[in-house]
């Protein structure tokens, strides 16, 4: 996505930017839900992607209790979007011949005043600037600023997307239409509604997106991603191969502590768990070698504004190249300015990450943590709008 966001704002300076995608396919089907920002409005907006049909708008947030009962409530407008809605209108500002599948980053040559790229089988291509928009685990980052990693949260979530049409009568009533929170003891369920498969927004077609926090240590990660076949992975395990047993625990768990609304979801969706992971890198910009989006910098996803960032950071490279005669001036432009905001965000997350009670040291970490125990805390600082306002 900031790839795309890069390639998008960097033509509108004049720039012939191109776009490499490891991927072989097209990237589509991913179900993944996306809270919007005003952030990642104006940068879709600005970017010629356009917002027709971005998603599903609710009014209110509801939180319930173990017997799903709502037992509080806030009213807040907001549009939720899905990760494959937002791939389909950003492909539309790079034209076919400019956006190339099937090319993974292997390495970066610099000669102090452009850049040569190799690709795995090979290529290789010259350029002005290289910007890496290539993810958490970006291969460029690992290139330029092999120390920076991924910093394990402690907590990871179980997440699915169960078809609305499949959902009891009662659960499609009570919560569907809101964005919901249950709020056990150091664990979080919050749900809201989506696009259906092609971006379908019509009613009975959508889905639900789900998401469970849970606490884990780092073995508890490790033993979870141990595949059905017994392969160890990484970071996480895909959907088809998460050990049965492992999902059977998972769902006996479910129903010691949810109320019926997101049991049904859980029953009619395929799960599958994501850790969380963030980390801020110091320095954006390694010669003519710049990182944008997660690449850059990762939050835990309490705010829902990892896309909302990727946009930003596009925006602000390509706005600092604009206004500056000189690439290196313009560069260090852009690391003077997004690099705090990244770190800033950040710092944010860890802050509403508290609420899991993970590893709490400050005194300032521990207040967070009870003010968050309060449900109507949580409804007003998870995901909210124009929350780095306040550090203005
Ligand atoms: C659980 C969870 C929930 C989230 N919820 C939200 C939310 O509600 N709202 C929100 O805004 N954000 C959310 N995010 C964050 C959001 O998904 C990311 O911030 C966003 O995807 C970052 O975009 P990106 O383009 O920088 O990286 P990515 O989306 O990771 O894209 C990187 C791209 O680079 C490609 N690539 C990787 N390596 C190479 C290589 N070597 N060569 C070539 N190509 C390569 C990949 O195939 C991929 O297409 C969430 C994240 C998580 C984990």
């Amino acid at each position: 996505m900031s790839g795309l966001f890069a390639a998008a704002f960097l033509r509108q300076i004049g720039w012939d930017a191109d776009v490499y995608e490891r991927s072989t396919v097209e990237l589509v089907g991913r179900g993944a839900g996306i809270t919007t920002h005003p952030e990642l409005l104006e940068a879709l907006e600005k970017s010629g992607a356009g917002l027709s049909d971005l998603g599903v708008a609710v009014e209110k947030r509801i939180t319930l209790d173990r017997d799903g009962r709502v037992i509080a409530e806030k009213v807040l407008p907001q549009i939720l979007t899905s990760w494959d809605r937002l791939q389909r209108l950003l492909r539309t500002t790079v034209d076919a011949a400019h956006y190339h599948l099937g090319h993974t980053f292997e390495r970066v040559e610099q000669n102090g005043s452009g850049v040569v790229v190799h690709f795995a089988g090979g290529a290789s291509e010259r350029a002005d600037l290289l910007v890496g928009g290539d993810g958490i685990r970006s291969s460029v980052r690992a290139q330029v600023a092999p120390a920076v990693q991924p910093i394990y949260s402690g907590y990871y979530i179980w997440r699915g997307a169960p078809n609305e049409a499949d959902l009891a009568p009662q659960t499609r009533g009570s919560i569907f239409p809101y964005f919901t929170f249950f709020l056990p003891h150091r664990q979080q369920v919050i749900g809201y509604p989506i696009a259906g498969r092609d971006n379908d927004l019509r009613y009975g077609h959508r889905r639900y997106n789900f998401i469970w926090y849970r606490v884990g240590d780092a073995q508890t990660l490790r033993d979870m991603c141990v595949d059905e076949n017994g392969h160890q992975h990484e970071y996480s395990v895909p959907p088809p191969l998460i050990r049965k047993g492992l999902i059977a625990q998972m769902r006996a768990q479910a129903q010691e502590i949810m109320p019926p609304q997101f049991l049904d979801c859980l029953d009619k969706m395929q799960p599958f768990f994501t850790p969380i992971y963030d980390f801020s890198t110091p320095q954006l910009v390694f010669g003519r070698a710049a990182l944008v989006g997660d690449a850059a910098s990762s939050a835990r996803p309490h705010m829902g504004f990892g896309m909302a960032k990727a946009g930003g950071d596009a925006q602000a490279l390509a706005a600092a190249l604009g206004s500056h005669d000189d690439i290196e001036d313009g560069l260090a432009a852009y690391n003077r300015w997004r690099q705090p905001i990244g770190e800033r965000i950040m710092l944010h997350g860890r802050k509403l990450g508290t609420h899991l009670g993970v590893n709490l040291q400050t005194d300032e970490e521990r207040a967070m943590w009870k003010l968050l125990q309060d449900h109507r805390a949580m409804m007003d600082w998870i995901a909210v709008p124009n929350f780095l306002d306040a550090y203005r």
